[in-house]
């Protein structure tokens, strides 16, 4: 194993096997890195088994990476070696030993849609509106509660006031109803895993004689519940070594306990701290960014990092007009920077997923290739959720909540009054609807609507039995072929149904890759449904192939050597919600250091003047922690539009790079930059959809929007001065 690349302390950290460890330091130092070569380290050197290793990372993109990187610095076969995050962990000490606690070890994940839906249901029947107790108020109160490990007859017992009462009640229902549906929320992973080492002594002393070497990266942002289960897992070796940044912590929201990583030294009187105080990843420009926006918050310890690289290029700063000029101007600048690199280097950031679609829209009219990270939208899709519903009722037989999601999808005839009747008699037996139909005969059912029932119940059973020789991809074609689903939406000829029909052999990608890594077995379905049941907000950037756009808080751990930044407004981003409270304001600003780090050599920061954002549209002041970047640093332009808006903020320097001019930009965006003026019924040809006619012309200027219908891609709406098109 080499490891000579490391530096001293790296090294250190690397070799200090035994007893806890602490390794505290800031972005980009290589914390990550040095965990996985100590991972590396234990098996190659120490001959440690990698049975006896668990590392744990804060999203499954981090588990694979890790498990890659790992795989290539040694020889061994890492395959017994847990590498996982928090929640995936749980999913596997549960499908073992849950039955302990009274669950089926065949249990279903709720999604946050499926978790609503029962809040809801809760709601109706206690008489209460929807819209005076938002389901996701209570669900966040919930989730606080399973964080701070508070079983609901706890919660209800120390309620005080009424909505505490009220909610702590709901808590309870709610927990009732997911027992009973043998199906676990996401919290519930963690607390019910330390229920059952609670309950089951032996059960633990099984996980804490295996796991003799415990890492968990990102320890500033784990929550009670998880510092609990890292506590209760590391107890008998004390051989943990965890890694974390206090700058870094942005999961407040989620019950993230910054006091976990502060307060390590007292619970581990013996660790060890090392400190590691070289940036390998930014630019010492960017570094220097950085490192003054952090300095503002008073709550931390100041501490070093310096760059290990040059001083780099300076950060560019757009001022434009509108959100939808700040998305044009991503795009101008990825067009330019991609001669030099691939567009899967950059990645654009921002505070609030619904912030994408003008960036979106940019790169969509463009035709710039790009990928969304997190936002689950594409799960959440109707016939996503109904495939998935179907899958899980084949799985967990228990899960009402999906069940009555597809019992009558495709129309089956099987009306409220039925479901209704089928909920009652479950609930009588303590059972499920699944197990209700098999009495279906004695319930006042009619005969014909009885019929349907059973000949759904043996689709369902035979799809149950097929479910353990079938690949996933099969799997899923026979759910569409025996259900009905598929003639259900392919006899319907409008387009909707079309795109839901695509969606679906969309999903297969997805079952592919699964079977890709899977051969053949029992524990497939259950497997593949945890699996995407933990969709983690990095998941879906595998490919290298486009511009990457996430969240900042999906950005965490990650590097890219370009990030645009977009959107740095007061009221934006710090977020209206946080501006008075100073708390939030630094966590707003630790995100902000976040965001900064990712960028390794290029980093573009904009805003825009107004912006139109859910719906309405709003003029902001530059963000505070744009100003709290050194001028010298910076290289700022003016909105396109107006040239520099001189005045407002950081808009001071001369040689931006958008006044430099078209000359650098790259070829695609010159093909109409000549100023080619397009007409209804035009004859046109793009890069990549070919021939069209164009239908529509709408805007002016840069706006300039054309309605094209191509002979082979059908329709799209395409911004004429920057889609590589030309007039025939
Ligand atoms: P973050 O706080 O953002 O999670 P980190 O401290 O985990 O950052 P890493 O991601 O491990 O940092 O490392 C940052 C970059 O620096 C990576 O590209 C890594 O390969 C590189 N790096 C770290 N240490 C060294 C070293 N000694 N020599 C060369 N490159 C290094
Ligand atoms: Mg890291």
């Amino acid at each position: 194993m080499d490891l000579s690349t490391m530096n001293k302390e790296q090294l250190e950290a690397i070799k200090a096997t035994e007893g806890p460890l602490l390794i505290m330091a800031g972005a980009g130092s290589g914390k990550t890195r040095v965990l996985t070569h100590r991972v590396a380290y234990l098996l190659d050197e120490k001959q440690v088994p990698s049975y006896n290793i668990l590392a744990i990372t804060f999203t499954n993109k981090a588990a694979k990476e890790m498990r890659e990187r790992v795989d290539k610095l040694i020889s061994e076969d890492a395959a017994k070696m847990w590498i996982s995050t928090f929640h995936a962990m749980c999913v596997r000490i549960l499908r073992r030993d849950i039955s302990y606690l009274g669950y089926d070890t065949s249990f279903s994940i709720l999604d946050p849609l499926d978790q609503q839906s029962v809040v809801r249901d809760i709601l109706k029947t206690r008489n209460l509106d929807t819209k005076q107790h938002n389901p996701r108020s209570i669900l966040a109160v919930i989730s606080n509660y399973k964080n701070q490990l508070i079983k609901p007859e706890q919660a209800v017992a120390e309620a005080a006031g009424f909505q505490d009462e009220l909610y702590s009640e709901i808590y309870k229902d709610y927990q009732e109803i997911l027992y009973r549906n043998s199906s676990l929320d996401f919290d519930d992973l963690i607390m019910l895993t330390i229920e059952l080492f609670n309950r089951k002594p032996d059960v633990l002393n099984y996980y804490q004689t295996r796991f003799q070497y415990v890492h968990v990266d990102e320890y500033q942002d784990t929550n009670h519940a998880q510092y609990q289960l890292v506590q209760m897992l590391a107890a008998k070796y004390r051989n943990i070594c965890v890694v974390g940044d206090s700058d870094q912590s942005i999961y407040k929201f989620r019950g993230a306990d910054i006091q976990n990583i502060l307060n390590f030294e007292e619970d581990y009187p013996e660790a060890r701290v090392i400190k590691l105080e070289e940036n390998y990843r930014s630019t010492k420009t960017i570094l220097d960014a950085a490192n003054a926006v952090i300095d503002n918050n008073t709550e931390r310890k100041p501490k070093n990092l310096r760059s290990n690289k040059g001083d780099g290029v300076k950060i560019d700063v757009n001022v434009s007009f509108s959100e939808r000029e700040e998305g044009q101007r991503v795009v101008q600048k990825v067009q330019e920077l991609s001669d030099k690199y691939s567009y899967g280097d950059m990645a654009v950031l921002y505070r609030a997923n619904a912030q994408s679609r003008a960036v979106e829209d940019a790169f969509v009219k463009s035709s710039i290739p790009y990928k969304m990270v997190g936002g689950t939208k594409f799960y959440s899709r109707m016939e996503i959720k109904d495939l998935m519903s179907y899958l899980k009722v084949i799985q967990n037989p228990f899960d009402d909540i999906s069940f009555q999601r597809i019992i009558n999808v495709p129309k089956r005839g099987i009306g409220a009054k039925t479901i209704d009747k089928l909920r009652a008699h479950a609930e009588q037996l303590n059972s499920s609807i699944y197990d209700a139909i098999r009495d279906a005969d004695f319930l006042g059912i009619p005969a014909k609507t009885v019929g349907k029932l059973m000949s759904l119940l043996q689709v369902l059973d035979n799809l149950k039995e097929k479910s353990k020789y079938l690949t996933m991809t099969e799997l899923v074609d026979e759910v569409l072929a025996d259900t009905g689903y598929h003639d259900m939406l392919s006899s319907d000829k409008t387009l909707e149904a079309r795109s839901r029909l695509e969606n679906l052999e969309e999903f297969k990608t997805v079952t592919r890759e699964f079977d890709n890594d899977n051969p053949i077995a029992d524990d497939n379905l259950f497997n593949f449904l945890s699996d995407m049941a933990l969709v983690s907000d990095q998941d879906g950037m595998d490919d290298n192939s486009g511009v990457t756009m996430m969240t900042m808080h999906a950005s965490k751990g990650l590097e890219f050597p370009v990030i645009f930044v977009v959107g740095l407004e007061e009221g934006i981003f710090p977020s209206r919600r946080v501006q008075f409270d100073d708390q939030e304001l630094e966590e707003e600003r630790r995100l902000m250091y976040v965001a900064l780090t990712r960028a390794m050599d290029h980093l573009i920061l904009s805003r825009a003047e107004s912006r139109m954002l859910y719906g309405k549209t709003e003029t902001n002041m530059q963000s505070r922690f744009l100003s709290e970047i050194p001028e010298e640093l910076l290289e700022s332009a003016g909105t396109m539009a107006a040239g520099f808006s001189g005045g407002s903020g950081v808009t001071t320097g001369t040689g931006s790079s958008f006044a430099r001019g078209p000359k650098k930009r790259s070829r695609i965006i010159n093909t109409n930059k000549t100023g080619t003026a397009f007409n209804v019924g035009d004859k046109v040809s793009h890069k990549a959809f070919g021939e069209g006619i164009i239908s529509q012309v709408k805007g002016e200027g840069d706006n300039t929007e054309l309605d094209i219908v191509f002979k082979t891609a059908g329709p799209k709406r395409l911004l004429a001065n920057y889609a590589p098109l030309e007039k025939k």
